[in-house]
């Protein structure tokens, strides 16, 4: 192959590479990521629960304040009703008296169900906050486990990018570019190897998409310089080191007498 296809394959090797070590450490750190998940799940739970504890809170001393107002109202009306010396005035306290009370009866409800609901919400805070504190504590005991062997895993990567980086330099601009869109659009298997699946035949096949190529395609990967793609998959070929010249291309058979035999003797006669 040419240079820019020899440079394109070691970016591609380089390249795979540094994703199977970007890999590794994503997959170790996973467990790290989803535990922190959940601690910011149930933070937020818990912000929320709060919030509604402050706001249930302030509804029932509100009703607190208002059954106090209307203690002291019929206390009020009780004196009152005890100063007068009209029976008619005494008989209209009365109702008066009455229908407070009935309406103060309905607000010790509002206010024992509201009461009722602070409790409630108590409870259901204190059991997040002691949900939170077992998540954090799991979280901490997981990035404890992992801490050394993400510090091998990142090292790994740190060492795969420059390398990385120098293959990529050695390739034209454009093949470069090229080949990051296809490394993108194909999650890394941005190249392809031939493949010659029967040895005896000239026929070239794909290894990414499995296609058949046009026998064409090895020499021109073979001696001229320049990306080739796969008309099927657009993957940039290459010829993989077990395709050498001497086992891709079709060596001219001598042509054998009609009606004879294939024989291996060597009697026929080269032309
Ligand atoms: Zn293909």
């Amino acid at each position: 192959m040419g240079p820019t296809n020899i440079a394109l394959v070691k970016l591609f090797r380089a390249d795979q590479q540094l994703r199977a070590a970007q890999q590794r450490l994503d997959s170790t750190t996973r467990s790290v990521r989803i535990q922190e998940r959940r601690v910011n799940d149930t933070a937020e739970k818990l912000r929320s629960a709060q919030q509604r504890l402050r706001e249930q809170q302030s509804q029932a001393a509100q009703l607190e304040l208002d059954l106090k107002s209307r203690d002291e109202h019929i206390e009020k009306l009780r004196r009152q009703q005890q100063d007068t010396r009209s029976n008619r005035e005494y008989q209209a306290f009365l109702v008066e008296i009455n229908t407070a009370k009935v309406d103060r009866g309905k607000v010790e409800d509002q206010t024992i169900k509201a009461m009722e609901a602070v409790e409630q919400e108590q409870a259901h805070v204190k059991e997040l906050q002691t949900m939170l504190e077992t998540e954090q504590a799991k979280l901490a005991d997981l990035k404890q486990e992992i801490s050394g062997k993400t510090t091998e895993l990142q090292a790994d990567v740190e060492r795969l990018q420059p390398m990385r980086d120098e293959a990529a330099s050695a390739v034209s601009v454009k093949a470069r570019h090229l080949f990051e869109r296809l490394s993108e659009r194909y999650e890394g298997e941005a190249m392809a190897a031939l493949a010659k699946p029967n040895s005896r035949r000239e026929e070239y096949v794909c290894t990414a998409c499995n296609m058949s190529l046009v026998p064409d395609i090895y020499n021109r990967l073979h001696a001229r310089d320049e990306p080739v793609l796969c008309p099927s998959c657009q993957r940039l070929l290459y010829i993989p080191a077990d395709l050498p010249v001497e086992t891709a291309v079709h060596v001219k058979k001598t042509p054998k007498p009609r009606g004879q035999a294939e024989s291996t003797s060597g009697v026929q006669a080269e032309t």
